[in-house]
């Protein structure tokens, strides 16, 4: 169970010393109780108190790295139930199955699909996480030359191996000793064997039951015999099931802290059918789910999840932006038009892609708003003509142009007059008030 802001107070120094940037012991002990600080703040606390403490101020989901180097991916850490009550903390993993029984051939595409899926939406990197090799043959020997060849042409992606059979797991799991694998196919009748082998080349263990009860049974096990790092698998398959039992695992483990089952969930979604598959992808999203093991790379499903992917897990308090700065579109020359609009991601790249449609070089003033969308910013008070004169004049841009002309979005046409006050020997043109109709303004300009 975790402790009581008061509880924890008993065990601090109660010297009120604000060492840890809190007035008083007390405020930090809530402060702690509510995850929003953590121990290592406070400098005097006893080494007994840390370890009772250390404890129960771990987070409720276990964080679990994938892998390593600049590909690692991070699971876990959660800490609430609902997007809206904080954020969800570390992105799903997507993975993509390769059998083993697949030619030599099939599996180095597949592998090198995955390595070239990454795409950029929105300033952010997207991709497949992860290959999840899984030992279909039952044999040790094609499942080691399976990961072999996932080895050589994917170096780096990190990888969840899965087997049943401890012996085909040990020949495949040395081959990434170092790159954080992940171990899968732990069950009440292989768990000592595997659990050995994960040990013994520092992998997270997957670990499978039929069932919440016996799954905490088993992770119980599990950690009993020197294996912290896990990844769980409750056995569901059927889009009812996954929600269900994902949603009891992530309350237990953060409403009651119930830590057999505070470890990152694995799911496998793998059907004929590509719709249906995607389908259940979107439920492990939304649900809880860490890593979602999927049956193919198709750019349409990729593109779908990623999406899906990146909304559920931008923190809804903070708005994704980017840098205040003059863009340059294009080679952009003296002659070249000066657009300005806000810093919110999304109405960034959408203005910007439409400028590189017009095939026009331009510029785009990129305002700081908090990353507010321009209405917003301008209701907001955040896109106003003082802060817009302010930041043109304090930019310098007007030496790099020959006509000293700004164009304003046409949702803020009523600026103009004010933006024109303020900007002295500006000549301000309202833009279109909407991103597409960009390239035909443009083309109109040089009719
Ligand atoms: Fe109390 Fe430690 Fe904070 Fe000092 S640093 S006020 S002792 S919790």
């Amino acid at each position: 169970m975790a402790l009581t802001g008061v509880e924890i107070f008993k065990l601090l120094p109660k010297t009120n010393c604000k060492k840890c940037g809190h007035p008083t012991c007390l405020a930090f002990a809530m402060k702690l109780a509510q995850r929003q600080a953590t121990l290592d703040s406070c400098p005097d606390v006893s080494d007994e108190a840390k370890k009772i403490l250390g404890e129960a101020s771990a987070p409720p989901v276990r964080p679990i790295t994938l892998g390593s180097g600049d590909k690692a991916v991070k699971m876990g850490e959660e800490t609430v139930l609902f997007r809206h009550e904080k954020k969800f903390v570390n992105p799903c993993v997507f993975a993509v199955e390769i059998k083993d029984t697949l030619s030599v051939e099939e599996i180095a595409k597949t592998a090198g699909e995955v390595v070239g899926s990454e795409i950029d939406r929105v300033g952010q990197k997207l991709r497949v996480d992860a290959i999840a090799l899984t030992n279909a043959s039952g044999d040790a020997a094609k499942f080691e030359a399976a990961a072999k060849v996932v080895a050589a042409e994917a170096p780096g992606v990190p990888v969840i191996l899965c087997t049943e059979n401890p012996q085909a797991a040990e020949a495949a799991v040395k081959l990434f000793t170092g790159n954080k694998p992940v171990l899968y196919g732990a069950n009440a009748s292989n768990a000592e064997a595997m659990a050995n082998i994960a040990k013994a080349n520092k992998a997270t263990l997957g670990v499978f039951a039929a069932g919440l009860d016996e799954l905490s049974t088993l992770t119980e096990k599990v950690k009993s015999l020197g294996v912290e790092d896990m990844v769980i698998d409750s056995g569901a398959r059927k889009a009812k099931d996954i929600i269900e039992n994902n949603t009891l695992i992530r309350r237990a483990a953060i409403k009651k802290n119930f830590k057999p089952l505070g470890f990152p969930v694995i799911s496998f979604m793998q059907r004929e059918d590509s719709l249906h598959e995607a389908l259940l992808g979107v439920v492990g999203i939304a649900k809880y789910s860490s890593i979602v093991v999927m049956s193919s790379i198709e750019k349409w499903k990729n593109l779908a999840l990623f999406t899906l992917r990146q909304n559920v897990y931008t923190d809804p308090q903070v708005p994704m932006q980017v840098e205040q700065k003059i863009y340059s579109i294009g080679e952009a020359t003296q002659e070249s038009p000066l657009f300005i609009t806000t810093n919110f991601s999304l109405t960034y790249f959408i203005v910007s892609g439409e400028i590189e449609n017009s095939k026009v070089a331009s510029r785009l003033a990129v305002m700081d708003s908090e990353g507010l969308s321009v209405l917003t910013a301008w209701a907001a008070g955040k896109f106003t003509a003082s802060k817009i004169a302010q930041f043109i004049t304090e930019s310098g841009i007007e030496k790099e142009m020959a006509q000293k002309e700004i164009i304003i979005p046409g949702y803020v046409a009523i600026l103009s007059g004010s933006i024109e006050d303020k900007l002295p020997g500006w000549k301000i043109t309202v833009g279109p008030r909407e991103a597409n109709a960009i390239p035909a303004f443009l083309k109109s300009r040089s009719a």
